[in-house]
C-alpha cells in the first residue's frame, strides 16, 4: 500500500519535502496551498518597491511538479485538522492522509495592537507586497497634487517598524528610490521620500547579526538619510499618527510592519501541542507531540530538543529547507524500518543588503561587508529561486536595473472586472 502524505503549505519546507520524495513510488503526495504558486519571501521587498515583478520570484506548483506522477496539487485554505479520522477540512473540500505535514508558516504579529493590525501595511505575501507597491505610488501621486506643505510632508513620510533584515533592506531601497527616481519623476515634491523612519525596540539594527553588520547597516542607512530610531517601539497608530513608546509621534499614511511573526492558527490540534509564538511543538523528528502521524515543519514548528537551540530554531529559510529534506529522508527510513535521524540545523550564516553595491554577510566563522558582500548576496539569492527561467530573468533584470537605477514597473494596477457601465 502506498502511503498518502498530505502537505499543507508549499513554502521552503513543503516543497523540499516533496522534492525529496517525488521519485519514490512508495509515496503519493498531495500538496495543499491557498495560493497556486510557491514564492520567495526574501525578495518580496523588491516587489513592494517596484524593483522587480512578482513573477520573477514566484512559480506555479502545477508546473513545478508536472513531471512527478506521485504529486498532486489541491488549491485550498486549511480550515481544520481531524486527527480522529485522519483527515483535514479545507475551504475547497476534505482530504484524507496517512501522514499529515503542516508547513503553513507564520503571519504578521501585531502584538495585540488593534489599530496597527487594521491600518499598518504588512509585507509577508505577494498580495501584500503588491498592495504596498500601489500604496506607495498612490501616496506619491497624492503628495504631488497636495499644495499644503504639512500634508505633503505627511504623505511622504514612511515609517518602517522592525529593524531586522527586511526592515533594513526596505529602508535602503526606499531611500534610493527617493534619491534616483522620486526626485526626478515627481518634480512637484520638494522632499522626495526624505522622511523614511526605521524603528526598532532593540538597541541595534539587525540584532541577530554581527556587530560589523549592525554598524555597517546603521552607518550606510544614516548616510542615505534614513532616520533610525532605536530603543523605541510602536504603541499605536491613530489618525495617521504613529505613537511611539517614548511619547513622541510621527505623522504618516504609511506604516510598514516588519516587526514580528506568529504561527498560523491550526484548528483541531490538541491545545498542549501549541507553544510560544503559537508555534506547533515537535520532537527531534518534526513529529507533533501528543499526536500520531502528524508532523510540522519550518517557521510554524517549535523544536526544543536540539541542544544548541534550546529556545527553538530561528525562523529562516535554511531551517525550513533542511527540515523538509530531513523529514523526507525519515519517511523513507520508516518504510525501510531503519533508525530515524533527528534534525540538526546546519547554520550557513545570514546576510542583508543595505543599498546598491553594499551588503553585510555573516558566515559561521567570518563576517564581511561592502561590494563583495553585495555580490555574495545577489548570488545566494538567485540560487534557491525555483525555476531556471526565473533565475536567468532575475539576473538579467538586476543587471539592467543596477546599471540604469530605474525600474520601469511603477504601474498602479488594480485588477477589476468590467461591469459594462462604461466605467473602463
Ligand atoms: C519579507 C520576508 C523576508 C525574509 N527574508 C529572509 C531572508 O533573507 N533569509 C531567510 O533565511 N529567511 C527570510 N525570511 C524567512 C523565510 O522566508 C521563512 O523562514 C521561510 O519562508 C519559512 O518557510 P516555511 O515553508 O516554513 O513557510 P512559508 O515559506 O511561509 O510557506 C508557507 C506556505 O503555506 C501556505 N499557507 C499558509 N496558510 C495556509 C492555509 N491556511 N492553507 C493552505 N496553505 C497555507 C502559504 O501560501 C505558503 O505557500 C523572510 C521572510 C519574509 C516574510
Amino acid at each position: 500500500m502506498k502511503k498518502h502524505i498530505l502537505i499543507v503549505g508549499g513554502g521552503f519546507a513543503g516543497i523540499n519535502l516533496i522534492k525529496s520524495l517525488r521519485n519514490d513510488k512508495r509515496f503519493n503526495m498531495t500538496l495543499v496551498d491557498k495560493n497556486n504558486y510557491h514564492f520567495f519571501p526574501p525578495l518580496i521587498y523588491q516587489v513592494a518597491t517596484s524593483f522587480i515583478e512578482a513573477s520573477n520570484i514566484s512559480y506555479p506548483f502545477r508546473k513545478l511538479f508536472s513531471d512527478n506522477k506521485n504529486v498532486k496539487f489541491h488549491m485550498g485554505n486549511l480550515i481544520t485538522v481531524n486527527p480522529e479520522n485522519k483527515s483535514i477540512e479545507t475551504d475547497t473540500g476534505s482530504l484524507h492522509y496517512d501522514y499529515l505535514v503542516i508547513a503553513s508558516g507564520t503571519e504578521s504579529n501585531f502584538f495585540g495592537m488593534e489599530n496597527v493590525r487594521k491600518c499598518a501595511l504588512p509585507m509577508k505575501s505577494i498580495e501584500e507586497a503588491l498592495y504596498l507597491r500601489n500604496h506607495i505610488l498612490l501616496t506619491l501621486e497624492e503628495a504631488a497634487k497636495n499644495k499644503d506643505i504639512t500634508q505633503a510632508e505627511k504623505l511622504q513620510n514612511i515609517v518602517i517598524a522592525g529593524g531586522g533584515p527586511t526592515g533594513v533592506e526596505l529602508a535602503g531601497m526606499l531611500a534610493e528610490m527617493g534619491k534616483y527616481i522620486a526626485r526626478k519623476e515627481y518634480p512637484e515634491i520638494k522632499l522626495s521620500l526624505s522622511g523614511i523612519y526605521l524603528i526598532d525596540a532593540l538597541p541595534s539594527l539587525l540584532s541577530p547579526m554581527s556587530k560589523l553588520a549592525q554598524n555597517a547597516a546603521y552607518e550606510k542607512l544614516k548616510e542615505l538619510g534614513v532616520k533610525i530610531l532605536l530603543n523605541v517601539s510602536v504603541k499605536d497608530y491613530v489618525d495617521s499618527k504613529v505613537i511611539l513608546s517614548d511619547g513622541t509621534s510621527i505623522e504618516t499614511e504609511t506604516l510598514i510592519w516588519t516587526s514580528g511573526v506568529i504561527g498560523r492558527e491550526i484548528k483541531g490540534l490538541p491545545e498542549e501541542t501549541i507553544g510560544k509564538g503559537r508555534r506547533i511543538l515537535v520532537d527531534a523528528y518534526n513529529k507533533v507531540i501528543h499526536t500520531e502521524d502528524i508532523y510540522a515543519l519550518g517557521d510554524i514548528c517549535l523544536m526544543l530538543s536540539e541542544e544548541k537551540y534550546p529556545k527553538g530554531h530561528p525562523q529562516l529559510a535554511q531551517v525550513a529547507i533542511q527540515q523538509g529534506k530531513n523529514l523526507g529522508a525519515n519517511f523513507k527510513r520508516i518504510e525501510e524500518e531503519k533508525v530515524l535521524e533527528p534534525f540538526r540545523y546546519n547554520d550557513k550564516g545570514s546576510m542583508a543588503i543595505i543599498s546598491k553595491y553594499n551588503a553585510v554577510v555573516d558566515l559561521p566563522k567570518h563576517s564581511f561587508k561592502g561590494f563583495f558582500a553585495w555580490m555574495t548576496w545577489l548570488f545566494i539569492h538567485i540560487i534557491p529561486l525555483v525555476g531556471f527561467g526565473n533565475k536567468i530573468q532575475l539576473a538579467l533584470d538586476w543587471f539592467r536595473l543596477f546599471i540604469t537605477n530605474n525600474p520601469s514597473i511603477r504601474l498602479i494596477l488594480f485588477p477589476k472586472r468590467n461591469t459594462g457601465n462604461g466605467s473602463s
